[in-house]
């Protein structure tokens, strides 16, 4: 896409990992200490077209963002998709945070307010 900031920064920017297909960046903004966004070079608007990347791609996008961390020194990190506007998404090309690096990134996780049920069909088995 022409006018896609990502697909620019996919085909020519700095990344810190890039294999076929995907592409890894620092966030200019960061919100952790170690902050890196994964991008595929193909461009989809949003986490809802995920069913445009096959079985074998969404596979390797996935082992993409594992390696990426592992690659930029983390262990323990969080993986967030802001998926739409509401949600704060601000750039419309498909993109994976990973953000990790120290105990202030887990600061906004949010606490559990309850617990799961088990699905009625499980109860059933
Ligand atoms: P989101 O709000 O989920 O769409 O995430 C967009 C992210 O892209 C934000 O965290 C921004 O800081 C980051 N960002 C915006 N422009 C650039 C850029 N030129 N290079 C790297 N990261 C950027
Ligand atoms: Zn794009």
């Amino acid at each position: 896409m022409d006018d896609c900031l990502f697909c620019s920064i996919a085909r020519e920017g700095a990344y810190v990992h890039k294999a076929k297909g995907f592409v890894a960046i620092n966030d200019i903004n960061p919100q952790a200490p170690v902050h890196v966004l994964v991008l595929p070079e193909r461009h989809v608007d949003t986490f809802r077209e995920i069913g445009e990347f096959g079985a074998k791609e969404t596979k390797q996008m996935l082992e993409f963002v594992a390696e990426t961390a592992a690659k930029v020194g983390l262990t323990d990190y969080r993986v967030l998709v802001n998926v739409g506007a509401a949600a704060g998404q601000t750039v419309f090309h498909l993109h994976w945070h990973i953000l990790g690096g120290g105990p202030d990134a887990l600061a906004e996780v949010p606490a559990a307010v309850g617990l799961a049920e088990p699905a009625q069909a499980e109860l059933e088995l």
